[in-house]
């Protein structure tokens, strides 16, 4: 269980949990919503169809959506006692800082419902 958010958090390849799923990093803006072809270490096809990754679209509607909430959550339990206002500042700033890192964890995340773990690939990409 560690193993598969960890791996998720660092934007991994569902079935190795070692391959980078992105082309380049979340928040460089070059390769922004780029996602590999295939995996660099057990080279599974990530783009299963065409337009595979729009489904992550309701992922990362349901992150952001939880973060908000959590964030309101989070002020509430620390005293903060922000009226409407600046609720709504501090969850909008939060969402567009973090929005690329949401974007590419959402791809993470939808590619891992359709791609199962493979210990074997695992074990198969430590040995490369
Ligand atoms: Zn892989």
């Amino acid at each position: 269980m560690k193993g598969k958010l960890l791996s998720i958090l660092r934007l991994k390849c569902p079935r190795c949990r070692k391959g980078k799923l992105l082309v380049g990093h979340p928040y460089n803006l070059n390769y922004f919503n780029k996602v590999n072809e295939s995996c660099p270490r057990c080279k599974v096809h990530f783009k299963i169809e065409p337009s595979f990754f729009y489904g992550s679209m309701y992922v990362s509607y349901g992150l952001g959506v939880g973060m908000s909430v959590a964030l309101y959550v989070l002020q509430l339990l620390l005293g903060l006692n922000l009226n409407m206002i600046q609720n709504f500042i501090l969850i909008c700033a939060s969402l567009i800082i973090l929005m690329p890192y949401i974007n590419a964890l959402s791809k993470v995340l939808w590619a891992g419902f359709f791609i199962p773990y493979d210990a074997e690939a695992e074990k198969n990409s430590n040995s490369k």
